[in-house]
């Protein structure tokens, strides 16, 4: 791996943090006595200071979407189109998220314009469009004096909880369909990506009537404990680990409050004997090193025929080791820094466990050598050659930039490997052999499954997992299903009535 280049200071100069960043209530910003420090994982430095929440915040943010609920879900469809719109196209115009989201949570910047600010505008423009197509059916029924037909409605205040990896588009994927369908949210970022998203809230503060959107920043056991737990919120839509997942559904049950879990992966990326090796080591070198491997879909099992192996390791290992590692403002930087030190060490540790537990370690998992002033947290993206999958590493979710191989030659043993994980978010096959990709598709367990690609979705593809990667979907119309109730109205025509009271 190659590292080279200075802290893009002047990048980060560019763009100036409030100070402190406040609450974002009622339309308003509301600052807080108690906040919390958001460091740069490129420099390692404090680079922004945050409001946070307590309960009386979390009550005043749930009571103001309250209050703004009744006029917002009688917007037209007109209205709603033209709102969403100005979000997309503020995203679209406000030079300033780059830096921002790369400052944050030391997302490549190459990464955030290229995926962060497009997707989260094509979601905003995607149910934008959709907000027509929401209504009911009227149903057929054996008795011509009676009309039945459905409508759907909002299901009224969303709680909405993101984690830090893609803030922007996460707060897309929350707000817009939560929105289009006439809700109103409270936004509970990340700690540690939370400036992004109340410079959301500050940005389009002037497009929504207030108390539509409220963001409450601050620690998930505290202020996104206090807001699950809130029994004036009708849906909590979650995006996030298993045990937080575990913990917020024990407060979703004591108020029988409906949630949607958006939730991690251990994603398998098979490739066949008939694969074209070149496409499928790019594709899984985007699968495990973008965003340096912390996204839910990374692609972090791979499944090689052995006859393909060792060529394929040949040339994925030589261009991981070519990997530019570096400032994440830098645009020539490839892979930045993890999160945060405690992730780093954690990812660390999962891969001490492995080489402990008898995974041969084939590249990767030192400090790379970079320039003063870059003192976050780096680390080498590591290829760990576990043959059966036996190590823990090969079964629970890491979230960084770890990637096993495995290797097979029978493809039903592929097929029962690749679905051996508690997890069932992505899987992808690569292979020329039509019938073979059909096979694949239909036997991989998985919310989505990849053929010869890995991380494409489009708006309208619909987004979610079985097993523990949760349930409900995502960036698709069934999303605005999440966000409505069906109501059935049953109407009789005539008076008459059978005598049943004498
Ligand atoms: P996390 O579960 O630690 O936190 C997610 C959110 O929940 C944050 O806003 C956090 O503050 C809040 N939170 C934490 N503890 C809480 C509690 N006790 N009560 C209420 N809220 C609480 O997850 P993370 O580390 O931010 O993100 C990484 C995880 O998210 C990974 O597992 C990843 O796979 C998953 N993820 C899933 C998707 C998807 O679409 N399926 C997308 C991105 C990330």
């Amino acid at each position: 791996m190659t590292s080279a280049h200075a802290t893009e200071s002047s990048a980060r100069a560019a763009f100036r943090p409030a100070v402190p960043y406040p609450l974002f209530i009622g339309g308003r910003p509301v600052p807080t006595t108690d906040s919390f420090e958001a460091v740069d994982p490129s420099t390692g430095s404090v680079w922004a200071t945050l409001a946070q929440a307590t309960s009386e915040h979390v009550e005043q943010a749930v009571k103001a979407a309250r209050d703004a609920l009744p006029k917002w879900r009688a917007t037209g469809p007109a209205e709603r189109q033209a709102v969403l719109n100005r979000l997309a196209d503020q995203i679209e115009q406000d030079g300033a998220w780059p830096t921002l989201l790369a400052t944050e949570n030391g997302r490549p910047i190459r990464e955030a314009e290229g995926a962060d600010v497009p997707t989260a505008v094509a979601i905003f423009r995607y149910y934008a469009g959709l907000v027509r197509s929401l209504g009911g059916e009227a149903l057929t029924t054996d008795d011509p004096d009676l009309r039945v037909w459905t409508a759907r409605e909002p299901v009224g205040v969303v709680a909405a909880l993101i984690p830090w990896n893609s803030p922007l588009i996460s707060t897309a994927l929350k707000v817009a369909p939560a929105l289009a369908a006439g809700n109103t949210v409270v936004l509970k970022p990340s700690e540690f990506a939370a400036a992004s998203v109340v410079e959301f809230g500050l940005r389009t503060a002037d497009l929504l009537p207030p108390g539509v959107l409220n963001i409450l920043t601050g620690y998930g056991p505290r202020a996104g404990a206090a807001l699950v737990a809130n029994p004036g919120v009708d849906k909590i839509s979650f995006t996030g680990g298993v045990p937080t997942a575990r913990s917020i559904l024990h407060a979703a049950a004591d108020q029988i409050t409906p949630a949607v879990m958006e939730l991690g992966g251990k994603s398998a990326f098979v490739i066949c004997p008939d694969a074209d090796l070149d496409l499928a080591v790019a594709d899984a070198l985007l699968g495990i090193a973008f965003q340096n491997g912390q996204v839910c879909f990374a692609a972090s099992r791979l499944l090689l025929h052995d006859a393909i192996r060792d060529a394929f390791l040949e040339r994925f290992i030589g261009i991981m080791r070519q990997i530019r590692i570096g400032d994440a403002v830098d645009p020539r930087t490839q892979v930045g820094p993890l999160v945060s030190a405690a992730h780093r060490d954690r990812v660390r540790s999962h891969v001490q466990r492995a080489v402990d537990e008898g995974a041969e370690l084939l590249c990767g998992g030192g400090t790379p050598d970079l320039p003063a002033g870059l003192d976050g947290f780096f680390f080498e993206p590591v290829v760990l050659a576990d043959e059966r999958g036996s190590t823990a590493v090969s079964r629970e979710e890491v979230f960084g930039p770890v990637v096993t191989v495995q290797s097979w030659s029978d493809e039903g043993d592929a097929i029962t490997r690749a679905n051996a994980s508690d997890f069932g978010l992505a899987a992808g096959v690569w292979t020329r052999d039509l019938a073979r990709a059909h096979r694949f598709a239909a036997a991989l367990d998985a919310g989505t499954v990849w053929v010869n690609t890995w991380f494409d979705v489009s708006p309208g593809q619909p987004l979610g997992g079985i097993k523990h990667s949760g349930y409900g979907r995502e960036m698709s119309a069934e999303a605005l299903l999440e966000y409505t109730t069906s109501k059935a109205v049953a109407m009789r025509l005539s008076s008459g009535r059978p005598k049943m009271w004498g």
